[in-house]
């Protein structure tokens, strides 16, 4: 579409510029617009702006809460960029900034990324935070061999289970971490701690159920089994 400028006229200074109101602008789009557009996307964008304009003009006589704008802000990233995107969107944001360029994702960032997460999932809940992700968060959650801190006292003040076995069957063996997006594989054994009834280990040593380094329990234990087996083969023989 052509600027409107007069004729003859090949330019137009921007504070000349005639703005369009964003709502004649949505029906301008919709009705010039080359492409076909589900009416889904035209009934998004009225809603948002409607919404957007009751908090920037005056009053609203309807009350708006942070969770119907989080609600907002993960349904419009979803249904335009698809499952993950608003947390890849607000990763990306915060580690691609010029002033975090050198930063990896450390105990701190991981605190800070954990909040967001924490507060999203209280906010919008269970059902609908579990909408945006591509793994089930509404099922069992474990911790991450990478986000786990390494001072075990952060355990107590943050909930650092963000990692979800996936895919969606018995004995799965991948486990994606939603907070730092990492897949890791896992072995699908008995923790040996007797206080913990979690069946997901990685890497032969930890448990990312308990958060305990098992190593020495699971070793204790192989040999435990393996004197069992030899004692039965033993006996079978003679
Ligand atoms: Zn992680
Ligand atoms: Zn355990």
């Amino acid at each position: 579409m052509e600027w409107p400028v007069l004729p003859g006229h090949d330019d137009k200074k921007f504070d000349e510029f005639y703005s369009i109101g964003s709502e004649s602008l949505v029906y301008v789009f919709f009705a010039t617009a080359k492409s076909k557009y589900d009416d889904e996307i035209g009934k998004h964008i009225e809603y948002i702006r409607k919404l957007r304009n009751q908090i920037v003009h005056g009053i609203s006589r309807s009350k708006i809460s942070p969770s119907v704008l989080l609600v907002n802000i993960l349904d419009t990233y979803t249904f335009f960029e698809g499952k993950d995107s608003w947390w890849d969107n607000l990763r990306n944001y915060y580690l691609e900034h010029p002033f975090n360029r050198e930063m990896d994702q450390s105990e701190l960032e991981t605190v800070v990324f954990v909040e967001k997460l924490i507060y999203t999932w209280k906010r919008v809940g269970k059902s609908s935070f579990s909408k945006h992700f591509s793994v089930n968060t509404k099922a069992r959650s474990y911790f991450c061999p990478f986000c786990l801190p390494e001072d075990r006292v952060l355990l107590k003040r943050y909930d650092y289970k963000w990692a979800f076995l996936f895919p969606e069957k018995e004995n799965a063996k991948l486990i994606r971490c939603i907070n730092c997006t990492n897949d890791n594989e896992v072995t699908r054994i008995s923790c040996p701690l007797d206080n913990c009834l979690g069946t997901v280990i990685w890497e032969d040593h930890l448990c990312l159920t308990c958060g305990q380094d098992v190593s020495n329990e699971l070793v204790e234990k192989k040999k435990h089994i393996s004197g069992i087996l030899e004692f039965l083969c033993s006996t079978a023989t003679t």
